[in-house]
């Protein structure tokens, strides 16, 4: 890993505009690639048009675009990436890494995440009800390095934990095509909230399911509201708004624990991202507002 160019992303689901809490991700992000030479890449994760306002993914691009955050390669849109996540299932599916599930959540339930219908075992499909692909996960005790977190452990069960690949709707999880586009656009580190920490060595089996090499994590706090919830459409967090784009980086930075000088609240978005970049001080992010 360490012999290959560093390669960064930010890879938001369009659910609604880009809120403080995901500007203090994609800054991070941003940082982390630049203070290391690396490249950094934007890829909207519009994988659901369900949850998914058709008008929110020109607004999280547009307030990137506002607060000087311009990606090195055109914008990646999981949208327009339905074959290559077909031919990663296909691939999966031929080295019995993943199976078709029919289960309801209630059956699962049921059964305590164990599979009443025998998917597991490739026994084919009982009846014509609508299926899921699901990945065949291993049993697993996972240890890795995150490189803010320091040495995480997961447990992995197998059966129990298998993530969707491909959901009954017809739609590609989150799950598939994140590890894909990781794996296709060279990902080398990945930079995100810690609300993702628990699907980390799922995703690893995954990336090896895949040939493919992990990437390096970085998993930052979750930026809470005054509630002591998450920030997100859910809780409501407002847009972020793009004609304060100094005064939302320098909060942002300082989110992050750096210590921006305060004459440069004054400056322009330019400045402060250049200061950023030369500062960048990795082991400053708070640990306690997780
Ligand atoms: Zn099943």
């Amino acid at each position: 890993m360490s012999n290959l160019p560093y390669r960064g992303r930010f890879a938001p689901s369009p659910t609604g505009p880009l809120h403080f809490g995901s500007l203090v991700t994609a800054l991070a992000s941003f940082l982390e690639a630049r203070s290391q030479g690396g490249q950094w890449l934007i890829r909207i994760e519009d994988l659901d048009p369900l949850r998914e306002p058709p008008e929110a993914t020109g607004q999280i691009l547009a307030s990137l675009e506002a607060h000087g955050l311009f990606p090195d390669e055109p914008v990646r849109f999981q949208s327009r990436r339905h074959d290559a996540y077909q031919a990663a299932i296909d691939q999966l599916l031929d080295g019995g890494w993943a199976y078709r599930c029919q289960c309801s959540r209630k059956e699962l339930q049921a059964h305590q995440g164990r599979h009443p219908n025998q998917c597991r075992n490739r026994k084919g499909m009982s009846d014509d009800r609508p299926y899921a692909i699901r990945f065949a996960l291993e049993d697993e005790d996972c240890h890795w390095q995150d490189l803010l977190l320091g040495l995480q452990h997961q447990t992995v069960t197998a059966e129990v934990d298998d993530p969707v690949m491909l959901r009954k709707e017809g739609f590609y999880a989150y799950q598939l095509a994140v590890v894909v586009d990781d794996i296709d656009q060279g990902i080398t580190d990945v930079v995100r909230g810690s609300d993702l920490l628990e699907m980390t060595a799922q995703q690893q089996q995954i990336f090896r399911a895949l040939d493919a090499r992990v990437p390096r994590w970085l998993h930052i706090p979750v930026i809470l509201n005054d509630q002591g919830q998450k920030l997100s459409k859910q809780t409501h967090a407002p847009a972020i708004d793009n004609e304060l784009p100094v005064q939302n980086l320098f909060r942002a930075l300082s989110a992050l624990g750096q210590k921006p000088p305060p004459a440069l609240q004054s400056g322009s978005v330019e400045s402060l991202l250049e200061w950023g970049q030369r500062n960048w001080r990795r082991d400053a992010i708070h640990l306690t507002s997780q």
